[in-house]
């Protein structure tokens, strides 16, 4: 029997998604989620996808991720899943940081882990939870091919004059201080989806891909490679998130240390998690932030106001980076379902090729679509992102390449 499945694993700190995929036909066979892992009232929710089966939840403790994912391993097993099977080919890890070395998926081996461990310094709040993730699903199934699928992968094609500060060389490249970029899974499928939806081979293409969901990053892809993109060392840098800060100076915060009396670590979770939409407004849901503009709400409005302007100076520095511009595709949670942040994103920007056609833009629907009009020389596109999927896709062709 030829093994046609994948398992695709995004551990966080504290929870654990999964996804099960049968590659001939890229269906998915299940799904789920686990949360609150290392508390008291940890949550599995498995929905099976085949056989007609309802979605379960289970709350009990789950101390750690190897708990979790044991938990999980039943629930795929009570669906004649389970990972023991020879069906299953690979299991695809995210991996948040890959660093300058990991610019392809790689299967998963000591030097590997070596190195994903090495990142950790830079990317402490996402690494170890990967690592962990890695671990767990090894001593679950040892035989089997593990691969790393890179969050920055995609983004390690920025030349140095976009990839680096303009800071001293010598403390930058000791601390390894440089734009290494995030979302690059989303932005990879996204870019090449759009060059698709155009008619068009993804090297014939300049796009720029506007990934708004909670987190948020813009990227600017030119003939199918990214040239930059607007999260930096970390996912702080760049546009108005739901919880961060995006672009700020950086003296602001030697500003609130010295004269506000805040501790780094203080700063450090305001900027991260307390900023953004929520920190603007009180929410971070855009829906919640129209519903309120929509009933009056001055400072909803104000928040929006600050959100759309970040994002329109994005798009005119990606247009200026890729000088012709085909293609700008909306997608994750914000840009896939909020016209509204659609439309005012791109109004008066006709002169530069840009425009949204009203009744597409209010279209709502889970396939990639053109909400431009037909005269428009820039296409206007949403594109539904799939992380998963293309992790899947990703392992899947590595592993069948190695046995080919
Ligand atoms: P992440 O993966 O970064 O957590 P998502 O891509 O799932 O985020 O996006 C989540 C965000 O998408 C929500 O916080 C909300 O602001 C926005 N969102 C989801 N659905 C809608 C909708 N129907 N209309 C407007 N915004 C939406």
């Amino acid at each position: 029997m030829t093994a046609t499945r994948v398992l695709v694993l995004n551990s966080g700190s504290s929870s654990v998604k999964y996804q099960l995929l049968d590659m001939r036909d890229s269906s998915r066979l299940a799904v789920g989620l686990v949360e609150r892992i290392g508390e008291e009232t940890s949550r599995l929710k498995h929905t099976p996808l085949t056989g007609g089966g309802e979605p379960r939840e289970r709350e009990e403790p789950m101390a750690d991720h190897e708990q979790a994912l044991r938990a999980v391993a039943d629930e795929l097993a009570a669906d004649g899943l389970g990972l023991d099977s020879p069906e299953l080919a690979a299991i695809g890890h995210r991996v948040v940081h890959g660093g300058l070395k990991f610019t392809e998926p790689t299967v998963i081996d000591d030097a590997v882990m070596k190195e994903i461990e090495r990142l950790v310094p830079v990317a402490p709040l996402h690494n170890p939870a990967n690592i962990t993730g890695i671990r767990t699903a090894q001593a679950l199934r040892p035989d089997l091919p593990q691969v790393a699928v890179f969050d920055t992968a995609f983004h390690t094609t920025m030349p140095e004059s976009a990839a680096r500060y303009a800071l001293d060389v010598k403390t930058a490249d000791e601390h390894r201080v440089r734009r290494y970029g995030f979302h690059g899974t989303s932005h990879a499928y996204v870019s090449r989806k759009t060059a698709q939806l155009l008619g068009r081979a993804p090297e014939d293409v300049n796009v720029i891909v506007l990934h708004l969901g909670n987190g948020a990053s813009a990227s600017a892809v030119r003939g199918g490679r990214c040239v930059d993109t607007s999260m930096g060392l970390t996912p702080l840098e760049g546009l108005v998130m739901g919880t961060r800060t995006g672009d700020m100076d950086p003296a602001v915060i030697f500003h609130l240390a010295r004269v506000g009396g805040m501790s780094i670590d203080e700063i450090d979770i305001l900027v991260n998690k307390k900023s953004g939409l929520i920190g603007l407004c009180g929410d971070n849901d855009m829906r919640e932030i129209r519903r309120r503009i929509d009933a009056g709400d001055e400072e909803a409005a104000l928040a929006f106001e600050i959100y759309i302007h970040r994002l329109k100076k994005y798009i005119g520095a990606y247009y200026a980076v890729l000088g012709r511009v085909d293609a700008i595709a909306f997608t994750a949670g914000v840009g896939e379902n909020a016209a509204p942040v659609r439309e005012a994103a791109v109004a008066g920007l006709e002169e530069l090729g840009l425009a949204v056609d009203g009744a597409l833009n209010s279209v709502r629907s889970d396939e990639a679509r053109l909400i431009s009009p037909e005269y428009a020389r820039v296409a206007v596109a949403v594109v539904p992102t799939d992380e998963e999927l293309e992790i899947a896709d990703q392992t899947y062709a590595l592993v069948s390449d190695r046995n080919a």
